[in-house]
């Protein structure tokens, strides 16, 4: 009888592929998701799920320990490098093999007009004057914007910012579109001039990137921030074959 326990650090729309990808690649395996908890509404991955941070690294180490967690599997956000830091140091300690599902960034196109910056700060910083921006940041880094009163800000979110936003910005609660008519139409609406966001790749979120291509918009992309080393799959079927060639064997 095989032991292992898979851990998923889930928060992203391929770590919910991924999960389901396990429970029915591996049915005999444990499996167990985890979230941060950020947004209320969580999916249902189909498997056991526990929510909220661990406590750190030395938090997760002891989970790991007491769950004889045997294979962690890093599917966060490209940007939640915080919980990414502490997988690789936790698993470190506890020699518990790390892999980490790493979507692909996006990258720009000939008559793209990108900007690559480090950090939202140093967005904050080049927008230009009086520009008409489409913030799409969380709830947790709009605040570095808000100092720009001359700017107008539509921000978009899933979760309410926990500070009111300049009165004459306006707020949209919800997660981006898959249409890129939608986003056209929201850009045209507000007569935006620029789009500030995260280079977090994958498909759920790029409407915008296509929707700021076609109006031809400049956009302030965020690099990644640089993780530690983990063993790395680009793709939900690349990570199948790692998680297959990491699992104990099963006795006759
Ligand atoms: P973070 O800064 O890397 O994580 C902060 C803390 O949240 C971690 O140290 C950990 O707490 C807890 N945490 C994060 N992911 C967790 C998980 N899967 N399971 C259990 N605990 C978890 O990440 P963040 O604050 O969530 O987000 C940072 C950026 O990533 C933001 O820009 C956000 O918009 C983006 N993002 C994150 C997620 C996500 O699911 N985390 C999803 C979409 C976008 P302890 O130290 O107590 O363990």
């Amino acid at each position: 009888m095989a032991h292992d326990h898979i851990l998923l650090l889930a928060g992203t729309h391929e770590a919910r592929q991924l999960a389901r990808a396990l429970s029915k690649t591996f049915p005999e395996t444990r499996l167990t998701a985890s979230f941060a908890g950020a947004v209320s509404d969580l999916p249902d991955l189909g498997i056991p799920t526990r929510v909220g941070g661990f406590g750190g690294i030395d938090g997760l180490r002891a989970y790991l320990e007491a769950e004889a967690v045997t294979i962690m599997v890093d599917a966060t956000h490209p940007f939640a490098a915080q919980m990414s830091r502490n997988a690789a140091a936790a698993t470190r300690l506890t020699q518990v093999p790390l892999l980490r599902l790493d979507r692909p960034g996006w990258t720009v196109e000939t008559d793209d007009t990108w900007q690559s910056l480090d950090t939202l700060s140093d967005a904050a910083s080049a927008l230009p004057t009086g520009a008409r921006v489409f913030l799409s940041v969380g709830r947790k880094d709009i605040g570095l914007f808000t100092h720009r009163t001359d700017l107008f800000g539509l921000a978009r979110m899933i979760e309410p910012p926990s500070e009111p936003l300049p009165p004459h910005w306006q707020l949209i609660l919800a997660r981006p579109p898959q249409a890129v008519e939608e986003e056209l139409s929201l850009m045209e609406t507000h007569r935006i001039t620029h789009l500030v966001t995260k280079n977090s790749g994958g498909t759920r979120a790029f409407a915008k990137i296509a929707a700021a291509r076609r109006l031809s918009l400049p956009v302030f992309m965020i690099s990644r921030p640089d993780l530690p080393k983990a063993e790395t799959a680009g793709s939900v079927d690349e990570m199948i074959a790692l998680v297959k060639g990491h699992l104990s064997p099963v006795a006759d």
